[in-house]
């Protein structure tokens, strides 16, 4: 059963930039997440403590994060590598920390120079510094099993070490895990699989978000399937930017525009405004000067007569609870006219309801 809400994570400014060559300024940054904040996304993994010799695009992280906590409601998530990266995360003041486990071990010495078990001992360090903080002032630290649904380096990764992995970052004080397609690996049936797996370890509770690639095009399909089986939170970047593209054409990330359009087609509450949020590709694009964009709802536009779910406190909405469930939205007291939904909000009758995601296709 899919949730009602969905909290779409945007990562944009942290795997999206640090896929790219350009570095993009620190005012343009703010600006980018300032405006997606302002469209109702309220979660932003805003950059990543790494030295600045490995990822100058993200050497500004910790100015970033001091800016962007200031934005009111906005959770702000940083990634780090290890106890010095959460340490400075803590210092600047983000509200979530992730630190990424690669289920290959092969991959983990390659990327982080670590072994599994080196990761798991920093795991515990920052589990220790996070709850030596005052009660209010901690943040939430989630590891993210990365590579899980295949490794570049390995190839399938075995499942029994998946379940050890998340039970093992667990015991070390995570309060939850998160599954990765870093390699653009997944399907569908493996995204339920794992899914079902490592629940099993850590509890429900404990994995309630995913991080989808697009590399081979199943990244809807993907975040579809994790929806339904329970999955709360999905990763996705503005413009499809970072993840992995190796093929032309292709974005590497999910596309955040696309991701929300198909949740507010399907009824699906998140509390972002379609039509501004693909406003604030401009503003992208502005900071990103000869960057490609990805995405097909800005290149296409949103369907005639479409309801943006919007933010959970627009008015005229589908009975504030964000449970909309078709019915209660077809009221169609907000139709939009032929020019389209020019102002964000036009509702759907309930016979356009009925098909809208398969006339968009
Ligand atoms: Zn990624």
């Amino acid at each position: 059963m899919i949730a009602a809400r969905i909290l779409v994570s945007e990562v944009g400014p942290r795997d999206g930039l640090q896929s790219i060559s350009s570095i993009m300024p620190t005012a343009a940054k703010l600006a980018w997440i300032t405006a997606e904040a302002a469209a109702g996304v309220r979660e932003i993994e805003v950059g990543s403590f790494v030295p600045a010799t490995l990822l100058p695009q993200l050497a500004d992280t910790d100015q970033v994060v001091r800016a962007a906590r200031l934005i009111p409601g906005l959770t702000v998530a940083v990634l780090v590598p290890n106890l010095q990266g959460a340490q400075a995360a803590i210092a600047a003041g983000a509200h979530k920390i992730t630190l990424p486990l690669s289920v290959s071990e092969t991959h983990s010495l390659r990327n982080l120079r670590r072994t599994h078990a080196q990761v798991i001992a920093e795991a515990r360090a920052i589990a220790q510094l996070i709850r030596s903080l005052p009660a209010g002032q901690r943040p939430h630290f989630e590891g993210s099993l990365s590579t899980v649904f295949g490794c570049t380096l390995e190839g399938p990764i075995a499942e029994d070490q998946i379940a050890r992995l998340a039970d093992a970052l667990m015991a070390a004080g995570c309060d939850e895990v998160g599954l990765a397609d870093t390699s653009g690996y997944a399907d569908p049936a493996a995204v339920r699989r794992l899914i079902r797996l490592v629940r099993g370890v850590v509890g429900e509770g404990a994995l309630t978000g995913i991080h989808l690639h697009n590399t081979r095009g199943l990244g809807l399909a993907n975040a579809l399937a994790a929806i339904e089986a329970g999955i709360t939170t999905l990763d996705s970047s503005m413009g499809g930017l970072g993840g992995c593209p190796f093929a032309p054409g292709a974005s590497g990330n999910l596309v955040t525009e696309d991701l929300c359009f198909m949740l507010a087609a399907m009824g699906v509450e998140t509390g972002i405004d379609l039509p501004e949020l693909l406003e604030v590709r401009k503003l992208i694009a502005a900071g990103l000067p000869g960057e490609a964009l990805y995405g097909f709802t800005a290149l296409a536009g949103l369907p005639l007569g479409f309801q943006s779910t919007g933010r959970a406190d627009g008015a005229g909405r589908s009975g504030g609870n964000g449970q909309a469930d078709g019915t209660k939205r077809a009221d169609g007291t907000k139709r939009a006219d032929s020019t389209g939904p020019s102002d964000g909000i036009g509702q759907l009758d309930g016979t356009g309801r009925a098909d809208g995601p398969g006339k968009a296709a």
